[in-house]
């Protein structure tokens, strides 16, 4: 039996669908749910009495309880080789209404793909199909300290002013097509490369398709970053970044030092501006500083609103006058969200620049949510987002680049080529890992909680201690080339 994730995967990329085919990966939401979202739209929607689904069910069995329920939640349906399973499932008069749920709170894209194949198969087996609804989250409901699933969902039938099914209905996917070529596919023996062996971050298969890749020098044609062409001129044999075809170049910034790091042997500094960027941070102490948080999906504490982030744990260092390093974490469980903020402004210097990565797009951000949530702290939060700088933007900027990059412009990178230091001799390795582990924390036992906590600490110091790391770099760089 195939499902609409065989069909999902095999549409994106045939080698994909085969090699994740038995492969048992777990998938972990990035999204956090501790509720059960199905109990919540029935409590949305007043559903005391229905017809509940399980895996394996056989058609027969949404047919023997058709006439005895209004509503299904879960009904499997099969046709040839191909299951489905509906999140919800209205009766009414002369046929039935489908509801599915869309993860969040502004519907950005239809999955046309599962509902015209939903709607194609029911219709297949003669149920009529009166109106497709999907129900979202609704970003503007704070939670007051009880969830109300009344003012936590959004049910729709339309898109952008057009109703759903009428949108579906034009869709031209003919399952029926698909499922033929899914069952006549073998695993093509040649890969291709396609958007999704990039899209968010590199394919787990990426290394099997393409193991030649695997040698390719530092300042290779295909690091070259936001390039609709490299793979293009990779195939015309222009293997390095200092022989690009600059007719096929779309000339930002970044390229540009890329280029010219390959041309001077490796590294590409554009000096003044680095310097005035630097001049930022003359003044002592300078913070550096790296949050963890997670993201949920149903807001569980007071003052939330759906997809809000709770921010976990953070880690400091800060350089005094005297070159003097200090270092604080705090790492909390639960709603520890008035005490990141208590331990922030008692642990943070009263003065003084503060370095994140990507602070614009996160730390700040996280601060000034957190200044929304609690009043009380609003101005104090307010004031030190005031002293951020980005340590992102001097590569942002193409201010610095050097080829070790391998257009990869993390920390994780940049603390690789600067120092000894290495993510992988930690028990957390990544920012997920980290989130994940957080999850986790409820269900263990002290001991265990102690070790999680212990290893959260050890993962977000060393970005903290990335930062510096990196500054210092940026520093003693300037100090080599006057
Ligand atoms: S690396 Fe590209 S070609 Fe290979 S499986 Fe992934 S998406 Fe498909």
């Amino acid at each position: 039996m195939y499902h609409i994730s065989d069909i999902k995967k095999f549409l994106k990329c045939e080698r994909l669908y085969h090699f994740s085919k038995d492969s048992g990966t777990i998938f972990k939401p990035y999204l956090r749910s501790d509720e059960n979202i199905m109990e919540l739209i029935l409590k949305y929607f007043d559903i005391t009495e229905y017809f509940e689904g399980i895996r394996n069910d056989s058609d027969e069995k949404f047919e023997n309880n058709v006439d005895k329920y209004e509503w299904f939640i879960h009904p499997r349906f099969s046709y040839d080789d191909l299951r489905i399973n509906i999140p919800l499932m209205r009766k009414n008069e002369d046929g039935f209404d489908l509801f599915f749920i869309y993860y969040g709170i502004v519907i950005k894209e239809l999955d046309t793909l599962t509902y015209k194949i939903s709607l194609d198969l029911l219709e297949k087996k003669d149920y009529k199909i009166n109106d497709i609804y999907l129900v979202y989250f609704n970003g503007e409901y704070i939670n007051d300290g009880v969830l109300d699933p009344k003012k936590l969902f959004i049910c729709t039938n339309l898109n952008k002013d057009k109703r759903i099914i009428d949108v579906v209905r034009k869709s031209n996917i003919n399952f029926i097509k698909i499922m033929d070529s899914l069952n006549k596919s073998e695993i093509p023996k040649d890969a291709k490369k396609n958007k999704y062996c990039r899209l968010n971050g590199l394919c787990e298969y990426y290394h099997d398709c393409f193991p030649s890749e695997e040698s390719l020098p530092d300042d290779s044609i295909l690091t070259l970053v936001s390039s609709q062409n490299k793979n293009k001129m990779y195939e015309a044999d222009i293997e390095y970044l200092k022989d690009v075809d600059t007719s096929l170049l779309e000339g930002n910034r970044i390229q540009y030092a890329q280029i010219m790091a390959s041309k001077n042997g490796g590294l590409f500094i554009d000096e003044y501006p680095l310097r005035k960027w630097l001049s930022n941070l003359d003044e002592r102490p300078i913070s550096f500083i790296d949050f963890e948080w997670d993201r949920y999906l149903v807001p569980p504490y007071k003052n939330m609103k759906p997809m809000d982030v709770l921010c976990f744990e953070f880690a400091l260092y800060y350089l005094d006058k005297n070159g003097n390093l200090e270092h604080r974490t705090f790492v909390g469980t639960g709603d520890c969200r008035k005490e990141f903020i208590m331990a922030l402004l008692d642990y943070l210097p009263s003065s003084g620049p503060i370095l994140a990565y990507n602070a614009i797009g996160a730390e700040c951000l996280r601060i000034q949510e957190l200044a929304e949530m609690f009043d009380e702290y609003a101005e104090q939060l307010n004031a030190i987002n005031d002293r951020f700088i980005d340590l992102f933007t001097p590569f942002n900027e193409g201010l610095i680049y050097d080829i070790r990059m391998q257009g990869d412009f993390t920390l994780k990178k940049l603390v690789d080529i600067c120092s000894k230091y290495s993510y992988a001799d930690l028990n957390i390795d990544d920012g997920l890992k980290a989130v994940f582990e957080w999850r986790s924390i409820d269900n263990k036992s002290s001991d265990n909680q102690d070790e999680v906590l212990n290893n959260l600490r050890q993962y977000c110091s060393l970005d903290a201690y990335g930062l510096f790391l990196v500054y210092k770099w940026l520093v003693e760089l300037m100090i080599e080339s006057k």
